[in-house]
């Protein structure tokens, strides 16, 4: 047995409660003991290490994460869907380049090579590279097959569609998603188009029900919305364009899913235009108003939605040039700053809150006894700035299971007496 004792640290626990200065005990992958004060914990010939009074706190969760969109903050990638070779490979560096900085956990919104994505989770799983505990994800379907379009099912109607959700559990992925409206994402004249019959996703949610999919649906529009609602969706993002109606449906049945609106990119849109590429569907004419749309609409409805108590999660849509990977953190900074959300509850939407979209609550996501030791030691007090998370270099450990991804030695000192 590996017994790991992480002391003079102070303590977030992911709860939303306030850090106390405290030690934690990490026995193989799980936490075993997690106490307040100094020298509560004795364990002969455990690793000692010491935290310097940095803040302790549970590994990022990404509940919308497109690993295999390309582009990371080291390396604009050159096509948006490269050969498979090629595309294996840079989805893998994603995954290690979202671990680098500090997400421990992955919940996928789609891919766009479902079988590149399924196989990574495994390897990840297995050990074998480094990168987030990760659920998987279907292509992200449309009627008109869109980024599905290497599918061997496209098209309307329910058969086409049971085709699709049999393919992909053949692959084997954790997680059907569904462009249940807005095509095209940034382009006006198409924000309200539903894009599937209830029958369609009554059939889809059936099926990943019994199979024991999770189920996720891009929805713009209040119709999509309650669509994703009424067919017990887990995860129902962007949700621009809620209505007083939808926003009480919501409301009544809030235990049920989480939002995850995605404001980075739109955000990265409209302030950092000078890196989307020629030809991408934002430097479209038309896309520029329908960004300001989008925010202007979730100013509103967000505030809204965390009034109401429904779940709203941090993140999505980052690999991008313009938003790439490596940045997710900086969706936390954009719920304080143009949501209002206070830091204490938006770290604990980022660990706690995103744990149940992976359907690991009771496993991940809280510093307490019996979790596994997803772990992040902090340099500095996020609580007091948050944007210091999108600093790697703050990350002075990464720990995933109880294994090591990081530990920087510069600013710990860890005291390996065993
Ligand atoms: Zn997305």
């Amino acid at each position: 047995m590996t017994a790991t004792l992480i002391k003079n640290v102070s303590i977030f626990d992911g709860t939303g409660f306030e850090p106390f200065p405290g030690e934690v005990l990490v026995e193989n992958e799980k936490i075993s003991v997690v106490a307040r004060g100094s020298g509560q914990i004795n364990v002969p010939g455990a690793d000692v290490i010491d935290g310097y009074g940095g803040t302790l706190m549970p590994g990022l969760i990404e509940p919308h994460s497109h690993l295999t969109f390309p582009h990371a903050i080291d390396r604009v990638a050159r096509s948006f869907m490269p050969g498979p070779e090629e595309h294996a490979y840079i989805t893998a560096h994603n995954a290690k380049t979202l671990l680098d900085h500090g997400y421990t956990s992955a919940f996928s919104g789609g891919a766009t090579n479902p079988a590149v994505e399924v196989r990574l989770r495994d390897e990840i799983a297995g050990g074998y590279l480094p990168g987030p505990r990760l659920k998987a994800a279907s292509f992200e379907r449309s009627v008109q097959g869109n980024s599905g379009r290497n599918s061997k099912s496209s098209g309307p109607g329910v058969e086409e569609l049971e085709k699709f959700c049999r393919e992909m559990i053949e692959l084997g992925v954790d997680t059907f998603k569904f462009i249940v409206s807005g095509p095209g994402s940034v382009f006006p004249q198409n924000f309200q188009i539903l894009t599937y019959t209830p029958d369609e996703i009554a059939l889809a949610s059936r099926i990943a029900k019994e199979n024991g999919k999770a189920i996720a649906g891009h929805c713009y529009s209040s119709e999509s919305i309650k669509l994703a609602i009424l067919h017990g969706f887990d995860a129902i993002y962007h949700c621009n364009f809620a209505d007083e109606e939808t926003l009480d449906l919501m409301e009544s049945q809030k235990e049920k899913f989480v939002v995850v609106p995605a404001n980075g990119i739109i955000e990265a849109g409209l302030t950092k235009r000078h890196l989307i590429p020629d030809g991408a569907p934002e430097k479209h004419p038309d896309a520029q108003g329908g960004l300001e749309m989008i925010d202007e609409a979730q100013r509103r409805v967000i505030p809204e939605m965390r009034k109401r108590g429904i779940r709203v999660l941090p993140g999505g849509d980052y690999g991008f040039p313009h938003n790439p990977h490596g940045r997710e953190a900086w969706e936390l900074e954009l719920f304080q700053t143009k949501f209002g959300y206070e830091p204490a509850e938006i770290l604990s939407a980022a660990t706690h809150g995103s744990a149940w979209l992976m359907r690991m609550a009771d496993e991940i996501g809280l510093v307490k006894s019996g979790y596994l030791a997803d772990l992040l030691i902090v340099e500095g007090n996020p609580l007091n700035d948050i944007a210091i998370l999108q600093n790697k270099n703050a990350m002075k450990l990464i720990m995933k299971a109880g294994a090591i991804h990081k530990l920087s030695m510069d600013a710990l000192t860890a005291n390996w007496e065993s």
